[in-house]
């Protein structure tokens, strides 16, 4: 039996205004090659200067996973050549990284949590983008220089669900704290994932093989899937040594396996040496009460859901786990919506009719305020819970408008006039005159019919819960 241990590093590209090291715009330019300078395009005698911004989130991040945020950290020099890094290095944070340790906790499938430690957090520029086009290769240097936080966990996750988890807690993490959009297609959260096996009860670690750039979450336990059983039947096999290496490999889409890169180079071949041009980031006082700004984060968020609102630990986690999610569910409270009716209205009414049209919560035609108002009109009896699922059907298709006058217009607003409902109950009962004859001789069953008979007479729109009650009154 073997024991999987995984390691994942997380580039996460930070939504600032401007460059690392320039104040070159990072917005998706039009044209390749506008958003640069002397700076971003290695010029001689160009010099780099920190963004502040970008050192304030990343010490953000620090703070949010329990991290140590260095007030002096240092930039060094990664040499490799590439065509689009026409420094032929990239500044990076290898002796002292901005944040040092940290922790995030995970939610096993169990229920309990796993704490996952993290190695450190550092900044580094961004290379440009190599285009292939036809018999041309062209170079787009509008993302050089912009700026990344490299996110190192320790090996603490055992199997992929964990890895797949700690992603998704990073991803959102990173998301409420508002310092990437974490757009995984468009390549601004992006994972190497390092995956090792050992016999059960071996203590030291077997050799580790790094699956560069991984853009999705299901590629990532794939990735791991096939790797583990790869290293598995190569020990199995007695290859293991020369089988699994310590080396880069690229998950290949198409062919859903992993392929040989190159071999993993070592520190030195990367001739990593101190940055002459930059002196050491000094972190004052005015941007550690800057990074300390912070949202509330998930886990905290779902404590406070389940004892303020004694909604289920699941169901809080679901909502929590999507900062959209979670300040949508806060919106439609603030209408006057009943946190448990808010819960179900979101999670399945809501989140599946969006599922159909394939749209995200941030696109949803039906905007918080209004499904909030919905969902208090369901509590006051403006309107039946089946009643209200038709004006939502509505509304997904037709702009938002007040949702009274729909529930009139679509002539569902609930009656529960005793009147009004009276004279429903007693038309039904003289139009079956020998169903009456027969409950009062004992045939129970049949309050069941006069109710369904009435509900269908009033076209759903009578309160059930006065129906129940006036019948019992009308037939003794
Ligand atoms: P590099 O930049 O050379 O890939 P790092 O030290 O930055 O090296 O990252 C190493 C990553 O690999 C970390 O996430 C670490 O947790 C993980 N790791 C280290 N050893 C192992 C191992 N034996 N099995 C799996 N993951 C490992
Ligand atoms: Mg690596
Ligand atoms: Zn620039």
């Amino acid at each position: 039996m073997f024991e999987t241990v995984i390691g994942l590093e997380v580039h996460v590209q930070l939504n600032t205004k401007t460059k690392l090291f320039c104040s070159c715009p990072t917005s998706f330019a039009a044209h390749q090659n506008i958003n640069t300078c002397p700076t971003c395009l290695a010029l001689p005698g160009a010099l780099p200067v920190v963004n502040k911004e970008a050192a304030i989130k990343a010490m953000r991040l620090g703070y949010a996973i329990n991290g140590n945020v260095n007030h002096s950290s240092n930039f060094d020099r990664k040499s490799y050549f590439y065509p689009d890094s026409p420094s032929a290095y990239q500044i990076t944070q290898l002796t002292k990284a901005i944040v040092q340790k940290g922790e995030l906790f995970i939610d096993l499938k169990d229920g309990t949590q796993k704490r996952i430690g993290m190695t450190q957090a550092h900044l580094e520029a961004d290379a440009g983008k190599n285009i292939h086009e036809g018999n041309y290769s062209k170079i787009d240097l509008n993302r050089s220089g912009t700026p990344l936080l490299e996110i190192v966990s320790d090996p603490d996750m055992r199997n992929s669900d964990e890895a797949v988890a700690y992603l998704k807690k990073l991803h959102s993490t990173v998301r409420y704290l508002d310092i990437s959009d974490a757009n995984m297609q468009e390549g601004s959260f992006r994972c190497d994932v390092n995956v090792s096996i050992r016999p059960q009860g071996q203590k030291e670690f077997g050799t580790r093989v790094e699956i560069k750039n991984i853009n999705s979450f299901k590629f990532v336990a794939a990735a791991i899937a096939y790797e583990v059983q790869r290293q598995t039947e190569a020990y199995e096999d007695g290859v293991y040594e020369q089988d699994v290496r310590q080396e880069t490999r690229l998950w290949s889409v198409a062919d859903g396996f992993t392929k040989s890169m190159r071999s993993k180079e070592e520190a030195a071949d990367y001739r990593y040496f101190p940055d002459p041009d930059l002196r050491p980031l000094i972190v004052t006082q005015e941007m550690i009460d800057e990074a300390k700004i912070m949202p509330e984060l998930p886990d905290v968020k779902v404590k406070r859901y389940v004892e303020e609102f004694g909604i289920k630990p699941d169901d809080a986690k679901v909502i929590t786990s999507d900062k959209e999610m979670a300040y949508y569910f806060e919106e439609m409270l603030e209408q006057g919506a009943v946190a448990k009716t808010a819960v179900t209205w979101l999670t399945s009414e809501l989140l599946g009719r969006l599922n159909k049209s394939g749209l995200s919560i941030e696109k949803s035609p039906v905007n918080a305020k209004t499904l909030g108002v919905l969902v208090s009109k369901i509590s006051d009896d403006t309107v039946s819970g089946k009643g209200a699922k038709d004006v939502l059907d509505y509304m997904m298709k037709n702009t938002s408008r007040d949702i009274v006058m729909i529930i009139d217009e679509l002539g569902l607003a609930q009656v529960s006039d005793d009147g009004a409902i009276l004279a429903i109950i007693d038309e039904i009962l003289s139009q079956n005159q020998d169903k009456v004859e027969q409950y009062k001789s004992g045939k129970d069953k049949l309050f069941g019919f006069f109710v369904g008979q009435t509900m269908k007479a009033s076209k759903g729109t009578a309160n059930p819960t006065k129906v129940n009650e006036l019948l019992k009154e009308r037939l003794g």
